[in-house]
């Protein structure tokens, strides 16, 4: 009996261990978003090594350990999943913006620039497992304060439960967090109206106009996924409720 205590505790100690760790079940992601992953993977490694790493501050101690740092065109991995990501941002729609100035056109042009200065400049891309064992869901923070470190963190779930376009959507998301000096202005979570310059609503223009113009890398089901998420984001993101124009702009 004693015995039997013995055992029966140890594996809920080992369960518990097993909860607590920084697995992830890749099943959840279909087969042809694995396809379209490991495509763009084969593309984006070394763009990502050589261009993405060196100018957007990746610190190897994040992400190493699992998260790709000798594995870089490992779709499995979550380096590989951030560059997809990036590279999303930056081929979906052509012609390009010319440089990291140029912020014309629709966002789904422009997201990449903005991206692109923003962590260039704050230099701390991080990721980890999660934000915290009671928030496990939370997909990536930003820290900006003038008298702390300041990084953009990317969470697990920001890995594996987004497909790219969400994910290129995220970064846009929290790099506005961070140049503009915003947190959400309405609640913790939410903004106040749809459209301003705030997180959601940037994020939401870049799915908006992801879904109507890009024409790079791009397919119908990656469209669906921005129509989704952006149809989502304007029904529950905003206090105010969206104008009659914005619910038909999909
Ligand atoms: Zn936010």
């Amino acid at each position: 009996m004693i015995k039997f205590q013995v055992l029966v505790l140890a594996m809920v100690y080992f369960n518990n261990l097993w909860a607590a760790s920084c697995k992830y079940n890749l099943y959840q992601i279909n087969s042809s978003e694995r396809a379209a992953e490991k495509y763009l993977s084969n593309k984006s490694c070394n763009k990502g090594i050589n261009y993405y790493w060196k100018k957007f501050g990746f610190p190897k101690k994040y992400w190493d350990e699992g998260f790709g740092f000798h594995d870089a065109c490992n779709w499995k991995k979550p380096l590989s999943r951030m560059f997809n990501a990036l590279f999303v941002l930056q081929y979906a729609y052509y012609p390009r913006a010319k440089n990291w100035d140029d912020l014309s056109g629709p966002s789904v042009k422009w997201a990449y620039p903005y991206v692109a200065r923003g962590l260039n400049r704050l230099d701390d891309t991080l990721a980890g497992c999660y934000k915290s064992s009671s928030k496990k869901n939370v997909i990536a923070t930003t820290q900006r304060h003038w008298y702390q470190d300041e990084w953009i963190k990317f969470w697990l779930p920001f890995f594996y439960t987004r497909n790219m376009v969400e994910r290129a959507a995220t970064i846009f998301h929290e790099v506005r967090h961070w140049r503009g000096n915003l947190s959400h202005n309405c609640g913790k979570s939410k903004d106040k109206h749809y459209p301003s310059k705030q997180p959601y609503a940037l994020q939401v223009d870049y799915l908006i106009t992801y879904y109507w113009h890009a024409n790079r890398y791009t397919s119908k089901v990656h469209k669906a996924f921005a129509k989704e998420l952006g149809k989502s984001y304007l029904g529950s993101k905003f206090c105010k409720s969206v104008a009659k124009w914005a619910e038909n702009v999909f």
